[in-house]
Protein backbone atom coordinates (compact mmCIF):
# COMPACT_ATOMS: atom_id res chain seq x y z
CA UNK A 1 0.00 0.00 0.00
CA UNK A 2 1.25 3.62 -0.36
CA UNK A 3 0.65 6.65 1.32
CA UNK A 4 1.75 8.96 -1.15
CA UNK A 5 -1.01 8.05 -4.16
CA UNK A 6 -3.15 10.79 -4.33
CA UNK A 7 -1.75 12.70 -2.03
CA UNK A 8 -1.08 16.98 -2.60
CA UNK A 9 2.08 17.52 -2.74
CA UNK A 10 3.67 21.17 -2.82
CA UNK A 11 6.83 21.95 -3.41
CA UNK A 12 8.66 25.40 -3.81
CA UNK A 13 12.01 25.59 -5.64
CA UNK A 14 11.04 23.15 -8.12
CA UNK A 15 12.13 24.35 -10.57
CA UNK A 16 15.64 22.71 -11.00
CA UNK A 17 17.90 20.24 -8.38
CA UNK A 18 16.16 18.46 -5.79
CA UNK A 19 12.36 20.17 -5.92
CA UNK A 20 12.53 19.20 -9.88
CA UNK A 21 13.83 15.31 -8.79
CA UNK A 22 11.67 15.37 -5.95
CA UNK A 23 8.61 16.36 -8.17
CA UNK A 24 9.01 14.00 -10.78
CA UNK A 25 9.69 11.13 -8.21
CA UNK A 26 6.17 11.37 -6.08
CA UNK A 27 4.84 12.06 -9.48
CA UNK A 28 5.28 8.40 -10.75
CA UNK A 29 4.26 7.14 -6.97
CA UNK A 30 0.99 8.70 -7.79
CA UNK A 31 1.00 12.37 -6.23
CA UNK A 32 -0.78 15.29 -7.37
CA UNK A 33 2.33 17.48 -7.57
CA UNK A 34 1.43 21.73 -7.09
CA UNK A 35 5.08 23.73 -8.73
CA UNK A 36 6.09 26.62 -7.65
CA UNK A 37 9.63 29.07 -8.10
CA UNK A 38 10.18 31.93 -10.35
CA UNK A 39 11.48 30.20 -13.27
CA UNK A 40 7.96 29.64 -14.61
CA UNK A 41 9.39 28.48 -17.79
CA UNK A 42 11.09 25.27 -16.31
CA UNK A 43 8.06 24.94 -14.38
CA UNK A 44 5.95 24.53 -17.71
CA UNK A 45 8.60 22.49 -18.92
CA UNK A 46 8.19 20.08 -16.06
CA UNK A 47 4.65 20.29 -15.45
CA UNK A 48 4.43 19.23 -19.09
CA UNK A 49 6.34 16.72 -18.40
CA UNK A 50 4.62 15.06 -15.83
CA UNK A 51 1.29 15.24 -17.31
CA UNK A 52 2.49 13.86 -20.39
CA UNK A 53 3.55 10.80 -18.72
CA UNK A 54 0.11 10.02 -16.91
CA UNK A 55 1.17 12.20 -13.45
CA UNK A 56 -0.82 15.07 -12.11
CA UNK A 57 0.99 18.36 -11.72
CA UNK A 58 -0.15 21.82 -11.96
CA UNK A 59 2.82 24.95 -11.50
CA UNK A 60 2.72 28.85 -10.22
CA UNK A 61 5.01 31.39 -10.52
CA UNK A 62 5.97 32.03 -6.76
CA UNK A 63 8.37 33.91 -4.80
CA UNK A 64 9.07 32.63 -1.26
CA UNK A 65 10.31 35.86 0.27
CA UNK A 66 7.00 37.23 -0.47
CA UNK A 67 4.17 36.13 2.16
CA UNK A 68 1.08 36.98 -0.17
CA UNK A 69 3.19 34.64 -2.92
CA UNK A 70 3.16 32.07 -0.46
CA UNK A 71 -0.17 32.49 0.98
CA UNK A 72 -1.17 32.49 -3.10
CA UNK A 73 0.62 29.31 -3.71
CA UNK A 74 -1.29 27.35 -1.29
CA UNK A 75 -4.70 28.91 -2.19
CA UNK A 76 -3.83 27.93 -5.59
CA UNK A 77 -2.76 23.81 -4.43
CA UNK A 78 -5.98 23.54 -2.81
CA UNK A 79 -7.90 25.06 -5.59
CA UNK A 80 -6.05 22.59 -7.95
CA UNK A 81 -6.34 19.78 -6.20
CA UNK A 82 -8.98 20.40 -3.31
CA UNK A 83 -6.75 19.70 -0.15
CA UNK A 84 -3.05 19.78 0.74
CA UNK A 85 -1.21 17.51 2.47
CA UNK A 86 2.60 17.96 1.96
CA UNK A 87 3.89 21.39 1.25
CA UNK A 88 7.69 20.82 0.68
CA UNK A 89 9.66 24.00 1.57
CA UNK A 90 12.85 23.29 -0.39
CA UNK A 91 13.84 26.95 -2.59
CA UNK A 92 16.77 27.60 -1.18
CA UNK A 93 20.05 29.97 -2.18
CA UNK A 94 23.59 29.85 -0.97
CA UNK A 95 26.14 32.49 -2.52
CA UNK A 96 29.13 31.38 0.11
CA UNK A 97 31.56 33.95 0.83
CA UNK A 98 33.97 35.02 3.77
CA UNK A 99 32.60 37.24 6.92
CA UNK A 100 35.18 39.73 5.76
CA UNK A 101 34.05 40.36 2.44
CA UNK A 102 31.04 41.94 4.33
CA UNK A 103 28.54 40.58 1.26
CA UNK A 104 25.68 41.81 3.30
CA UNK A 105 22.95 42.04 0.47
CA UNK A 106 23.76 38.33 0.44
CA UNK A 107 23.56 37.51 3.57
CA UNK A 108 20.30 39.46 3.97
CA UNK A 109 18.76 37.71 0.63
CA UNK A 110 19.69 33.63 2.12
CA UNK A 111 17.98 35.20 5.37
CA UNK A 112 15.27 35.82 3.34
CA UNK A 113 15.12 33.13 1.07
CA UNK A 114 15.91 30.27 3.59
CA UNK A 115 14.41 31.44 6.80
CA UNK A 116 11.75 33.90 5.61
CA UNK A 117 10.50 31.42 3.11
CA UNK A 118 9.91 28.58 5.46
CA UNK A 119 8.49 30.92 7.55
CA UNK A 120 5.76 32.14 5.24
CA UNK A 121 5.31 28.48 4.17
CA UNK A 122 4.79 27.71 7.92
CA UNK A 123 2.07 30.51 8.02
CA UNK A 124 0.06 30.22 4.98
CA UNK A 125 -0.13 25.78 5.20
CA UNK A 126 -0.25 25.61 9.37
CA UNK A 127 -4.25 26.89 9.25
CA UNK A 128 -4.67 24.85 6.44
CA UNK A 129 -3.45 21.79 8.19
CA UNK A 130 -5.21 22.31 11.74
CA UNK A 131 -8.44 22.85 9.65
CA UNK A 132 -8.12 19.73 7.98
CA UNK A 133 -6.95 17.62 11.01
CA UNK A 134 -3.81 16.22 8.92
CA UNK A 135 -0.99 17.68 7.21
CA UNK A 136 2.87 17.46 6.66
CA UNK A 137 5.57 20.02 7.05
CA UNK A 138 8.78 19.15 5.03
CA UNK A 139 11.53 21.55 5.02
CA UNK A 140 15.02 21.10 3.42
CA UNK A 141 17.92 22.23 5.75
CA UNK A 142 21.35 20.70 4.86
CA UNK A 143 24.10 19.23 6.21
CA UNK A 144 25.18 22.66 7.38
CA UNK A 145 22.47 22.55 9.71
CA UNK A 146 25.19 20.13 11.73
CA UNK A 147 28.31 21.37 10.87
CA UNK A 148 29.74 24.92 10.00
CA UNK A 149 32.71 25.45 7.57
CA UNK A 150 34.61 28.63 6.52
CA UNK A 151 32.63 30.28 4.04
CA UNK A 152 29.22 28.91 5.29
CA UNK A 153 28.64 30.73 8.21
CA UNK A 154 25.51 32.59 7.26
CA UNK A 155 24.55 29.97 4.97
CA UNK A 156 25.17 27.34 7.91
CA UNK A 157 22.70 29.81 10.22
CA UNK A 158 19.78 29.92 8.29
CA UNK A 159 19.63 26.02 7.78
CA UNK A 160 20.35 26.20 11.67
CA UNK A 161 17.26 28.60 11.82
CA UNK A 162 15.34 25.90 9.89
CA UNK A 163 16.28 22.81 11.21
CA UNK A 164 14.92 24.71 14.96
CA UNK A 165 11.71 25.73 13.92
CA UNK A 166 11.15 22.51 12.27
CA UNK A 167 11.72 20.77 15.68
CA UNK A 168 9.96 23.80 17.41
CA UNK A 169 7.19 23.18 15.04
CA UNK A 170 7.21 19.49 15.49
CA UNK A 171 6.86 19.63 18.98
CA UNK A 172 4.13 22.01 19.32
CA UNK A 173 2.15 19.53 16.54
CA UNK A 174 0.11 16.96 17.51
CA UNK A 175 -1.92 16.40 14.06
CA UNK A 176 0.85 17.95 11.75
CA UNK A 177 4.26 16.29 10.68
CA UNK A 178 7.27 17.80 10.23
CA UNK A 179 10.04 16.41 8.68
CA UNK A 180 13.56 18.24 8.02
CA UNK A 181 15.97 17.01 5.17
CA UNK A 182 19.41 17.44 5.67
CA UNK A 183 21.28 16.55 2.85
CA UNK A 184 25.05 16.70 2.21
CA UNK A 185 26.31 17.96 -1.13
CA UNK A 186 24.44 17.36 -4.07
CA UNK A 187 25.25 17.86 -7.78
CA UNK A 188 22.61 20.63 -8.79
CA UNK A 189 22.70 24.72 -9.37
CA UNK A 190 23.09 25.22 -5.86
CA UNK A 191 26.12 27.98 -5.22
CA UNK A 192 25.59 29.45 -8.76
CA UNK A 193 25.22 32.58 -7.57
CA UNK A 194 28.64 33.03 -5.33
CA UNK A 195 30.75 35.76 -6.35
CA UNK A 196 33.50 35.15 -4.37
CA UNK A 197 36.12 33.06 -6.44
CA UNK A 198 37.68 31.45 -3.40
CA UNK A 199 34.63 29.98 -2.54
CA UNK A 200 33.64 29.28 -6.35
CA UNK A 201 36.60 26.87 -6.25
CA UNK A 202 35.83 25.60 -2.68
CA UNK A 203 32.70 23.87 -3.65
CA UNK A 204 33.56 22.80 -7.01
CA UNK A 205 36.26 20.33 -4.83
CA UNK A 206 33.66 19.38 -2.88
CA UNK A 207 31.21 18.64 -5.39
CA UNK A 208 33.42 15.70 -6.56
CA UNK A 209 31.91 13.50 -4.63
CA UNK A 210 28.49 14.67 -4.56
CA UNK A 211 25.14 13.20 -4.96
CA UNK A 212 22.17 13.18 -7.92
CA UNK A 213 19.36 14.80 -6.39
CA UNK A 214 17.31 11.84 -6.72
CA UNK A 215 19.05 10.45 -3.62
CA UNK A 216 17.52 13.15 -1.82
CA UNK A 217 13.64 12.98 -3.87
CA UNK A 218 13.87 9.06 -2.49
CA UNK A 219 14.41 10.35 1.18
CA UNK A 220 11.72 12.64 1.17
CA UNK A 221 9.32 9.81 -0.49
CA UNK A 222 10.16 7.69 2.37
CA UNK A 223 9.19 10.11 4.73
CA UNK A 224 6.05 10.78 3.29
CA UNK A 225 4.98 7.19 2.32
CA UNK A 226 3.77 6.52 5.90
CA UNK A 227 0.87 5.72 8.03
CA UNK A 228 -0.49 9.05 9.61
CA UNK A 229 0.67 8.39 12.64
CA UNK A 230 4.71 8.05 11.70
CA UNK A 231 6.52 10.95 11.97
CA UNK A 232 9.66 10.75 9.86
CA UNK A 233 11.53 13.82 11.87
CA UNK A 234 15.08 14.16 10.06
CA UNK A 235 16.54 12.70 7.68
CA UNK A 236 20.34 13.05 6.83
CA UNK A 237 21.86 11.65 3.56
CA UNK A 238 25.46 12.01 2.80
CA UNK A 239 27.75 10.69 0.24
CA UNK A 240 29.35 7.78 1.46
CA UNK A 241 32.55 9.18 0.89
CA UNK A 242 31.52 12.68 2.82
CA UNK A 243 33.34 13.20 5.97
CA UNK A 244 30.58 15.77 6.80
P1 LIG B 1 18.99 24.62 -6.99
O1 LIG B 1 19.70 25.92 -7.12
O2 LIG B 1 19.01 23.68 -8.13
O3 LIG B 1 17.46 24.88 -6.60
C1 LIG B 1 17.07 25.95 -5.77
C2 LIG B 1 15.61 26.21 -6.02
O4 LIG B 1 15.19 27.29 -5.17
C3 LIG B 1 15.32 26.62 -7.45
O5 LIG B 1 14.20 25.91 -7.91
C4 LIG B 1 14.98 28.10 -7.32
O6 LIG B 1 14.00 28.46 -8.29
C5 LIG B 1 14.40 28.15 -5.93
N1 LIG B 1 14.38 29.51 -5.39
C6 LIG B 1 15.43 30.31 -5.08
N2 LIG B 1 14.99 31.51 -4.64
C7 LIG B 1 13.63 31.44 -4.64
C8 LIG B 1 12.60 32.34 -4.31
N3 LIG B 1 12.87 33.58 -3.85
N4 LIG B 1 11.32 31.94 -4.44
C9 LIG B 1 11.02 30.70 -4.90
N5 LIG B 1 11.96 29.80 -5.24
C10 LIG B 1 13.25 30.17 -5.12
O7 LIG B 1 19.59 23.95 -5.69
P2 LIG B 1 19.18 22.63 -4.84
O8 LIG B 1 18.20 21.81 -5.53
O9 LIG B 1 20.45 22.04 -4.40
O10 LIG B 1 18.54 23.33 -3.57
C11 LIG B 1 17.34 22.88 -2.94
C12 LIG B 1 17.50 22.99 -1.43
O11 LIG B 1 18.47 22.04 -1.00
C13 LIG B 1 17.98 24.36 -0.93
O12 LIG B 1 17.23 24.71 0.22
C14 LIG B 1 19.43 24.09 -0.56
O13 LIG B 1 19.89 24.98 0.43
C15 LIG B 1 19.34 22.66 -0.07
N6 LIG B 1 20.61 21.90 -0.03
C16 LIG B 1 21.29 21.65 -1.18
C17 LIG B 1 22.50 20.97 -1.12
C18 LIG B 1 23.35 20.75 -2.35
O14 LIG B 1 24.52 20.32 -2.20
N7 LIG B 1 22.84 21.00 -3.56
C19 LIG B 1 23.01 20.44 0.14
C20 LIG B 1 22.18 20.74 1.27
C21 LIG B 1 21.04 21.44 1.18
P3 LIG B 1 13.90 29.85 -9.09
O15 LIG B 1 15.29 30.40 -9.21
O16 LIG B 1 13.28 29.44 -10.38
O17 LIG B 1 12.98 30.69 -8.24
Amino acid sequence: MSYIENKVVAITGASSGIGEATARLLAENGAQIVLGARRTDRLEKLAAEITGAGGKAVFTKLDVTNAASVQDFIDFAISSFGKLDVLYSNAGVMPLSMMTSRKVDEWNRMIDVNIRGVLNGIAAALPVFEQQGFGHFINTASIGAHVVVPTGAVYCATKYAVWAISEGLRQESETTRVTTICPGVVETELGHDITEETSKGALNAFRKIALSPDAIARGVCYAIDQPDDVDVNEVIIRPTRSAF
